[in-house]
């Protein structure tokens, strides 16, 4: 009791003095600093059917001629043509802050003439990068993982149907579960202020109608000032992002700027009258990046981890049975017995499967070590 009378003595007497610091407080700095130095990184992936200006887009959201050794296809390449994924990697820098951004690109989407299923070698492409980084993240070497999972995707969307047509709500349904999905109206010139209203309006309606799960801008704090609720409120009422692309730099009113000149005048690709430029850019750049890595981290990867363990695991349970099973019964492990390659191979492919699951069984002892780990201390 004394102590504590002492104590809270001690520490009203000191209160208006000098306050000794633990140090804890400077760690916002520090760990900023930390990832100032190393870099920060982040992977966009464009997709939507070829020619929306998804190449021109990227180049003006970046400054940077990103396609510069791209190859475009004549119709009859294009009418057979897979969609294949293609990636580009640039180093920006400004104000001294790195940012190592990948651009995965999917080329020929909706080109071919049958193009069903053609979001499945995109789907295996972002679980492709989820199973590396599962890999790497439950083997030895996790101090210097890559991390190449996709961290957003700007799904493009024609301005010249009536909303969604089915292949983008086969698309947006395919994906969704695996990345955050930004929609955007592409080309907004093409169309007039009150059209760009409506069709933003019915392709919420149509998202909302088919299920189809896109990235939600994290809700505002109560205690957030009032002209943040509201930038807040006009994003969520954004979507989809109606955008502008150029390659150009124009003369508009005196001012050289990114724009597209037309015989009746010029669109601005930064002039938020004209479209949604800037509120995308900011979003993904200034503003929502490290949220669009964490639910990245915390629920597209989580899924896919929880499915792999979940797999895994039935698998390793079904092969000790078996192997419970053929111990019981005395037998030995049933390889069966015909001469020459066809023995050899099958052979082989039991070892194969066995080896598969030695490196699985260790992988999940690896991960259950690492759970505990992480028990012990919380
Ligand atoms: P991608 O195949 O989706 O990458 O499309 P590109 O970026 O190659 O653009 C295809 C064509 O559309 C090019 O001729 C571009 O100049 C044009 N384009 C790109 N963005 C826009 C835009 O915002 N408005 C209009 N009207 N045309 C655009």
């Amino acid at each position: 009791m004394d102590n504590i009378a002492a104590n809270s003595e001690m520490n009203s007497d000191t209160e208006d003095q000098d306050k000794e610091y633990v140090g804890f407080a400077t760690l916002p700095n520090q760990v900023h600093r930390k990832s100032v130095k190393k870099g920060f990184d982040f992977t966009l992936m464009v997709a939507g059917e070829s020619g929306l200006g998804k190449s021109t887009l990227v180049n003006s959201l970046f400054l940077t001629d990103l396609y510069k050794d791209r190859k475009l296809l004549n119709a009859e390449e294009r009418i057979t043509q897979t969609v294949e994924i293609t990636k580009h990697t640039v180093d920006i820098e400004e104000k001294g802050v790195k940012l190592k951004l990948t651009i995965v690109d999917t080329p020929g989407f909706g080109d071919a003439v049958n193009n069903t299923e053609c979001w499945k070698s995109v789907a295996d492409y972002i679980d492709q990068q989820f199973e590396q980084y599962f890999r790497d993240e439950s083997g030895l070497n996790r101090k210097n993982i890559q991390d190449n999972r996709v961290h957003c995707c700007l799904y493009f969307i024609s301005p010249f149907g009536h909303g969604l047509r089915p292949l983008d709500v086969e698309f947006m349904k395919a994906l969704h579960e695996k990345v955050n999905i930004v929609p955007i109206l592409a080309k907004a010139d093409t169309l007039t202020p009150s059209e760009v209203k409506k069709k933003k309006i019915k392709i919420r309606e149509e998202i909302e109608q088919y299920g189809i799960k896109i990235y939600q801008f994290p809700d505002c704090d109560s205690d957030e000032d009032e002209d943040f609720k509201q930038q807040d409120l006009e994003l969520k009422e954004s979507i989809p992002f109606a955008v502008i692309g150029s390659n150009t730099v124009v003369e508009a009113k005196g001012k050289r700027v990114r724009g597209r000149l037309y015989p009746w005048g010029i669109v601005e690709v930064e002039n938020p009258a004209h479209c949604d430029f800037v509120k995308l850019r900011n979003m993904l750049v200034r503003t929502h990046m490290q949220d669009l890595k964490d639910v990245t981290r915390e629920t597209h990867y989580e899924n896919y981890r929880a499915q792999c363990i979940q797999s895994m695991t039935r698998m390793v349970v079904k092969e000790r049975k078996r192997n419970k099973l053929t111990r019981e019964s005395g037998t030995d492990f049933p390889i069966p017995v015909v001469p020459g390659v066809a023995d050899s191979e099958t052979e082989k492919l039991i070892r194969e499967k066995d080896e598969e699951l030695r490196r699985m069984q260790e992988m999940l002892q690896r991960i259950q070590d690492q759970m505990d780990t992480q028990k012990d201390s919380y």
